[in-house]
């Protein structure tokens, strides 16, 4: 079985972001990049389905500026066995994303495609659903465990009121959430393997799609500021403030 796995090159999760003072967007020059840290989920959990005997061969996948090479080399390092950058200087939005990677999934031919929950930088969560609409493919999102047995798929899927096994068939679009799996420390030897391991490029025109924005971003703003907490004596001046002064109860 061939898995797809989608990784995207964001701002790091530990720097704090910075809006343009034009609104226009985020601040990232200078600003560390990493892949998104669902996506590191997405491929640990490929590479623990291959190392299993379910998967045969993963496939990583990126999209953006030439820098998704060094995301690439991650999963690489992490346990992919080859990647495909789909190189553009286009602002990329989730349908087209997920009409790149349906068009992949033409050529590739994989049963399986992982991809993370949401992108930490535009946090849509939209991908994996489009992507499963486009293929006409059964989904499991926000997935914390994932089984495979044959042609059947069993996903526990995190929801707002604990946790839903789903029996599907494949193919399948997985996503992926915080508890599915701890993506293990990639060594410095694997660094140096992944170096080796094939890295194909491809242009959205290669692969037929049109990947210009469909949304326009009006503004981007800092969220306000909060104000200073108080500490309240006792419960009842609590209760009388939340009353009183907040009006929520
Ligand atoms: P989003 O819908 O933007 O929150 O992203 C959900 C998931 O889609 C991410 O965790 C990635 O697995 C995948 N994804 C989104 N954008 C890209 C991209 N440019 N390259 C590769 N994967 C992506």
């Amino acid at each position: 079985m061939k898995v797809l796995v989608a990784v995207k090159r964001v701002v790091d999760y530990n720097v704090k972001v910075r809006v343009k003072s034009d609104g226009s967007g985020v601040d990232t020059a200078g600003v560390k990049m990493s892949m998104n840290p669902f996506d590191e989920i997405a491929v640990e959990e490929a590479v623990r389905l291959k190392e299993k005997g379910a998967a045969t061969e993963i496939v990583a996948f990126s999209a953006g500026v030439a820098a998704c090479q060094e995301t690439l080399r991650t999963a690489l390092a992490i346990g992919a066995d080859r990647g495909v950058l789909v190189s553009t200087e286009a602002e990329l939005q989730p349908l087209a994303v997920a009409k790149l990677l349906r068009a992949l999934v033409d050529k590739e031919q994989p049963r399986l495609v992982i991809l993370g929950k949401q992108a930490i930088d535009d946090d849509s969560n939209q991908t994996a659903q489009m992507l499963a609409a486009l293929l006409g493919w059964g989904q499991a999102t926000f997935a914390s465990k994932v089984e495979i047995d044959g042609d059947k798929a069993r996903v526990t899927r995190e929801v707002d009121g604990g946790l839903e096994t789903l029996e599907l068939a494949l193919p399948l679009v997985v996503s992926t959430d915080l508890r599915l799996n701890e993506p293990r420390y990639v060594t410095l030897p694997n660094i140096m393997k992944a170096k080796k391991k094939p890295l194909d490029t491809l242009t959205p025109e290669d692969l037929g799609v049109d990947v210009s924005p469909r949304l326009k971003t009006l503004k981007v703003a800092e969220p306000p500021k909060r104000g200073a907490g108080i500490k309240v004596p006792d419960v009842a001046t609590l209760v009388a403030k939340l009353k009183n002064e907040a009006k929520v109860i």
